[in-house]
């Protein structure tokens, strides 16, 4: 871009913010209550954008509502965990029943075998598995099974991947991480993973992989390079771990069962406790058997809220009455639809806009590279930060980042309310979308 295109391009932006402040006093002064007990008045990094983040004041069905009063179809779906939509009549019912039996009842409950099982049908290689609070502790638990269970302690991860707050691999190395000895390869690339898993076949515990890197940019992995991860890793006695937090979502037996891939151990998350705090790893009889506590040596894991009631409850009722394997099914095929209007839509522009992911998790990106890695997405950031300023502006609540995963309340006329802002967008902003 030029420089006068340029510097339009700062006015506009500028511009879009002062009205994104006039119309959002209370979240504005949310945030500076916050601050005064939280730092930067935040609690989880992700929601924090400049000026200010909208503070959200409810939810129902399909819709938010932020402190300003204005209502937004939501289109992030609390990040892949809002699958059901908000206050779902039957994750409600299932939730208000468990409330009712008492909720701490600190000891093994009724419900956490019903769920597990459950889970366990749907991902034929999760033989066994245990619950944890979230995808996080899951991903900490599943690697730390997998430094005992084989006696190494490398562990390899690919750039751009998030597995938590403490297994981060985007950008600078996070001075937060857990320091497990990582290798960290790249992305989508066969070759380059094969050649540092055999360098590394006598320390290497496991591979860690997202089957599509979520809060990467929805970067989908090449079926080949999944299954080349597979054999790589079986090859020199290393375990496969798919985190399925965000992908699990993409068929009843997550991206795993679309492919014919069995890994050795899953990581799971987000939607699969009803929407309540959740996370899960399991896989193969003879690595989770390291945990059956009647075994000399076992080993721990410990968890007040591991087996809550109200997470077992609200995720038997989801799994079994919402988002059934055909539900699934139709969520993913939706998705695809959906991304694919909205490609179809921006290449008939030429605008330098996508959109990439799976099924019913994606995240729009403004350039028209091919993209199979993080840095193939690079693009100007006003572009997206006037985009996330266009979308609340009319009404359509998303990532700042371009993350969209619907929710199964979705229908068609929010979709077409998506599309219909989409178009004024590309109309309304096309000379920076020139390519
Ligand atoms: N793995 C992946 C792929 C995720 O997307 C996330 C959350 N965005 C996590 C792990 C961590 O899950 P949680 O936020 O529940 O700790």
């Amino acid at each position: 871009m030029n420089a006068p295109t340029l510097a339009g391009l700062d006015r506009a932006l500028s511009e879009a913010r002062a009205r994104y402040v006039a119309a959002n006093p209370r979240s504005a002064s949310q945030l500076a209550a916050a601050d005064l007990a939280m730092p930067g008045g935040n609690t989880r990094s992700v929601l924090f954008y400049d000026p200010f983040p909208l503070a959200m004041s409810r939810g129902e069905g399909t819709f938010l509502w932020d402190a300003d009063g204005h209502r937004y179809v939501d289109f992030l779906g609390e990040f892949t965990a809002g699958l059901y939509g908000h206050s779902s009549p039957v994750i409600r019912k299932a939730v208000i029943e468990a409330l009712d039996d008492g909720i701490n009842l600190g000891g093994h409950n009724l419900l956490e075998e019903r769920l597990a099982r459950m889970i366990s049908e749907r991902f034929p290689a999760m033989d066994k598995l245990r619950f944890t609070n979230s995808g996080t502790e899951a991903n900490l638990m599943a690697i730390a099974l997998a430094k005992a269970a084989t006696a190494r302690s490398r562990i390899m991860v690919f750039t751009g991947a998030y597995h938590g707050s403490v297994l981060t691999f985007g950008g600078s190395p996070s001075p937060v991480n857990v320091p497990h000895d990582f290798i960290i390869a790249p992305y989508n690339d066969v070759a380059e993973a094969r050649r540092l898993i055999e360098a590394h076949r006598a320390e290497l515990a496991a591979v860690l992989v997202e089957p599509m890197l979520g809060a990467g940019g929805c970067i989908p992995a090449e079926p080949g390079f999944l299954s080349a991860l597979r054999e790589a890793t079986s090859e020199v006695g290393a375990l496969l771990i798919l985190d399925e937090v965000m992908t699990s979502r993409l068929s009843a037996g997550g991206r795993q069962r679309l492919l014919g891939i069995a890994p050795d151990l899953t990581t799971l998350g987000k939607y699969m406790g009803g929407g309540l705090s959740f996370g899960a790893f399991g896989g193969r009889d003879d690595l989770l058997a390291l945990f059956d506590p009647r075994r000399p040596g076992a080993l721990g894991h410990a968890g007040t809220f591991n087996n809550n009631v109200l997470s077992m409850a609200a995720g038997i009722a989801g799994l079994t009455e919402l988002f059934t394997p055909q539900a699934a099914e139709a969520l993913t095929a939706r998705g695809d639809a959906l991304r694919h209007r909205v490609n179809t839509l921006c290449a008939g522009r030429r605008a330098t806009m996508q959109t990439t992911g799976l099924g019913s998790v994606m995240n729009v990106h403004f350039t028209s590279a091919t993209i199979r890695r993080p840095e193939d997405a690079a693009c100007d950031p006003r572009l997206r930060d006037l985009f996330f300023f266009d979308m609340v502006e009319e009404g359509i609540y998303l990532a700042r980042r371009g993350l969209i995963a619907l929710m199964l309340t979705i229908g068609e006329g929010e979709e077409d309310a998506l599309m219909a802002a989409v178009e004024r967008f590309l109309d309304r902003r096309a000379e920076w979308l020139a390519a």
